[in-house]
């Protein structure tokens, strides 16, 4: 066996997206979830891996983009920092009502947009 590559990891991350389910790297000991950018688990050295979070969080940041960086981006859009309930932390897009900002805090739901993007609704 042996641990699980980089790219092993990555490509893992995105097929689970591309199948709806937004995932996190946990300890295949017994430490748990480990941050996104760990290719070990910090804790004892062992492998990764993937496992389903429930793609609830709350909102860690944000931050409203008013300068257009991608064509596929209509200004002004809402970048938000989530940190699972599982404890890891990711950046993906918001979507919520009139373009408001979440406030830091507000709990968020995982939501796939067209070609599996990930974003985060609000829901409090
Ligand atoms: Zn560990």
């Amino acid at each position: 066996m042996g641990n699980k590559t980089s790219r092993e990891l990555e490509e893992a991350f995105y097929q689970s997206l591309n199948e709806g389910v937004v995932s996190y790297f946990s300890c295949t000991d017994l430490c748990g979830p480990v941050d996104y950018t760990a290719r070990l688990c910090p804790k004892c050295g062992s492998g990764l891996e993937l496992k389903a979070a429930s793609g609830r969080g709350h909102v860690h940041s944000a931050v409203t983009y008013h300068t257009q960086y991608n064509e596929n981006m209509k200004t002004p859009y809402t970048v938000l920092m989530v940190e699972l309930e599982e404890g890891p932390r990711l950046i993906a897009s918001a979507i919520s009502e009139n373009n408001s900002v979440p406030e830091v805090g507000s709990e968020v739901m995982a939501t796939m947009k067209a070609d599996s993007v990930l974003a985060f609704k609000t829901v409090r």
